[in-house]
């Protein structure tokens, strides 16, 4: 959305002054020296700000906006007249001639600092999903055709019932809810009922309330209540998009800093080369999959992989390649687990996977299925195999105990001649 200014002032310092303060902030600036550039200028164009100086060299600004106005659409625009005399002693002439401000010419950093403000407001861009709830069906649908000029896409309601129905069906950036909604309806209701609600995600989406309420206290409630802020009617429809705007701009800070938050936690727990799970996070994850097991009595095996003389891959193949191997090994086990299971790659070629609801006998026959598909495999062709220990979780295991288990196992499978699964047997069993 462009914004356009028409600066008609004689004083070629100011001229310039303005000029080059509204274009630094993106404003297009139509530059005029006296009154008839300006009214000769073209008639099509409509201003966002028409800045005048009371006094041009061939007419005065009260006039010049009469005549201005004859070929111009100006209402939309904000009128602002520049003036040397103290601004009280003509802001009643101005005013009536149709300019909404005055400044003091020579007082430039307030002028500069007011068009700062409403070059920020003209820019608001409401891009966002507006749930609006307000019984009175006309003053509604004229706030719904507002915030749409700004680009929001509302859905607007009339009583807590509906509200709570596309809440549930639909995604909203800002909620925005007249207070007093029917006899027995408040507000109230629907933000107990947003904030109370399952999805974390959703509980939290911005409410501004809107309410002709006069006690300060009972205004104060909403924000403990649950919502965001509120404005109090008559309300200047600016301010409600001001408000409006903030608080979705809040929104979208706070999701966008979980998403980063999300990413970094995921970044943190995975290896890099194979996208598993890293060793961290095994140290991080495991001993919660211990715990639940535990607690749920159901039985949990740890599978420790190690890959077949990887050192002989790297010499033959170079270490690209041998990367290669590890990725697609990765994937080959990903694939053979189910989602609830755990894979992580633990080190350079050894990986460890959690099996939950998995006795030892069952993660044997899990074992032998993932060595044939790591076999059979190929990864460009190279013959990749490995040797897996499986111990099942015992009373009074931790996650070093059950680990050692299945590492001793792994060795045992390794001494065996490679590429085979072997389980865990305690003295006890070997003694039976
Ligand atoms: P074994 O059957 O006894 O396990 O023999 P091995 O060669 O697999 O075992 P060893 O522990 O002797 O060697 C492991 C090799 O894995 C040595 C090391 O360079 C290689 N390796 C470890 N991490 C990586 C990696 O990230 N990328 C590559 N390409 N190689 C790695
Ligand atoms: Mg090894
Ligand atoms: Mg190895």
């Amino acid at each position: 959305m462009s914004i356009n200014a028409l600066i008609v002032e004689s004083s070629e310092d100011n001229r310039t002054m303005l000029a080059n303060m509204l274009t630094g902030i993106g404003v297009n600036c139509v530059v005029c020296e006296t009154g008839q550039e300006a009214l000769e200028g073209d008639g099509g164009r409509q201003y966002d700000f028409i800045i005048v100086s009371r006094h041009l060299e061939d007419i005065g600004a009260e006039l010049f906006l009469v005549r201005f106005r004859e070929h111009h659409y100006i209402d939309d625009a904000l009128t602002i007249m520049l003036t040397s005399e103290p601004v009280k002693d003509i802001y009643y002439e101005a005013n009536k001639a149709g300019f909404k401000l005055v400044f003091n010419k020579k007082d430039f950093p307030t002028i500069e600092r007011f068009l700062l403000g409403a070059v920020n407001n003209r820019t608001i861009d409401l891009k966002a999903r507006i749930l609006y709830v307000d019984a009175a069906i006309s003053v509604a649908d004229c706030i719904s055709t507002l915030l749409r000029s700004y680009h929001a896409m509302v859905t607007q309601v009339a009583d807590v019932t509906s509200a709570i129905k596309v809440f549930q069906q639909q995604e909203f950036d800002l909620i925005i809810t007249d207070y007093y909604l029917s006899d027995d309806e408040t507000g109230d209701d629907l933000i107990s009922y947003v904030r109370d609600y399952d999805d974390f995600d959703k509980a939290q989406v911005p409410i501004l309330v809107v309410s002709e309420e006069s006690n300060q206290s009972k205004r104060t409630s909403y924000l403990r209540n649950g919502a965001n802020d509120y404005i109090i009617k008559p309300y200047d429809n600016d301010e409600l998009i001001a408000r409006a705007s903030n608080l979705i701009a809040h929104k979208k800070l706070f999701e966008q800093f979980r998403k980063q938050q999300q990413e970094l936690l995921t970044l943190a727990m995975s290896d890099q080369l194979t996208g598993l799970y890293n060793r961290r996070s095994l140290f991080d994850i495991a001993p919660k999959y211990i715990s639940d097991a535990v607690r749920h009595k159901y039985p949990l095996s740890l599978l420790v992989i190690d890959i077949d003389h990887f050192k002989i891959v790297n010499d033959s193949y170079g270490h690209a390649k041998g990367d290669a191997v590890l990725k697609k090994t990765g994937e080959v086990m990903q694939a053979s687990c189910r989602n609830g299971d755990f894979v992580a790659r633990f080190g350079g070629e050894e990986f460890v996977v959690l099996l939950t609801h998995c006795d030892q006998s069952d993660a044997m026959m899990k074992a032998e299925l993932l060595r044939k598909s790591i076999e059979e495999s190929r990864p460009d062709d190279i013959v990749v195999t490995v040797s897996i220990g499986v111990a099942e979780l015992a009373p009074g295991d931790d996650l070093d105990s059950l680990f050692s288990k299945a590492d001793l196992a792994a060795y045992k499978a390794k001494d065996l001649g490679r590429n085979r699964v072997e389980q865990y047997v305690s003295e006890e069993a070997k003694q039976a």
